[in-house]
């Protein structure tokens, strides 16, 4: 079972994961010419599409990629976009082929999102709710929603390979050192995706482990954050330090 990334629009990445050598399921197929050529050039019938948020860039192909075959199109119950044959809630369950997957409700970049998490594989989808080294912008929810999305991510096991949506780790990072600069994991980490993006390859998966140690957004617990959330604005609780650093990045 492989997974992979197809490259879209400036930093989106549709994953297309393959349940065997003819059969794949692509997750957010914004643009669906990038699709249609690696499911050709790779002999690929598509099985089915998750999306985890309705923005367009995660929707956008999904009407031509259906146009031709009755694929399952698979996302949230409370979704705007329309484009949708089955609909999932937090706690539903989905059968692919041997594959189950679960899904978490996660609002907060917008009300409607989704991630869908696979325990065989340990792989988490993600969409624009956490990202490598950084979180999605609070668009739609509440910042007290979006901690609470991300803290039940936060609860899958650490070994998670996650497959966020978008190639955003060095900017990220660059904020991350920001607020938590003696964090020597997350030096590390710099030095190591600065070397992906100059060979010009994926900084993604990335696992849950390594957020949970250097991803400032996962860390609104840690003396250090909360530190540097309190030198912006005095802070009560997680959530007033999850807004500050939230709002920090916004305008960073
Ligand atoms: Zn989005």
């Amino acid at each position: 079972m492989n997974i992979v990334p197809i490259s879209a629009f400036t930093d989106n990445y549709i994953w297309c994961l393959h349940l065997n050598d003819r059969r794949a399921i692509v997750v957010d197929p914004g643009d669906p010419e990038v699709v249609e050529a690696y499911l050709a050039a790779n002999n690929i019938e598509l099985a089915g599409i998750l999306v985890t948020h309705h923005h367009f860039d995660h929707t956008g192909g999904i009407e031509a990629l259906t146009n031709a075959s009755s694929v399952a199109v698979i996302g949230p119950e409370n979704s705007p976009f329309s484009g949708l044959t089955q609909t999932v809630r937090h706690g539903s369950e989905l059968m692919f082929e041997s594959l189950d997957i679960k899904v978490l409700a996660v609002p907060g970049h917008t009300l409607d999102h989704v991630a869908y998490y696979i325990p065989q594989l340990e792989a988490l989808f993600c969409g624009d709710t956490l990202f490598s080294g950084g979180c999605g912008r609070v668009f739609e929810g509440t910042f007290a929603q979006m901690r609470k999305s991300l803290a039940s991510l936060r609860e899958l096991p650490v070994t998670t390979s996650v497959y966020c949506a978008h190639e955003y780790t060095a900017a990220n990072l660059k904020f991350a050192l920001a607020v938590d600069p003696d964090n020597s994991d997350l030096q590390a980490r710099v030095a190591q995706v600065s070397r992906l993006r100059q060979l010009d390859k994926p900084t993604l998966p990335t696992t849950l482990g390594e957020e949970r140690r250097s991803n400032p957004f996962l860390r609104w617990d840690a003396p250090a954050i909360i530190g540097s959330a309190q030198r912006k604005e005095p802070v009560q609780d997680a959530d007033d330090v999850f807004r500050v650093i939230r709002q920090w990045k916004d305008s960073f």
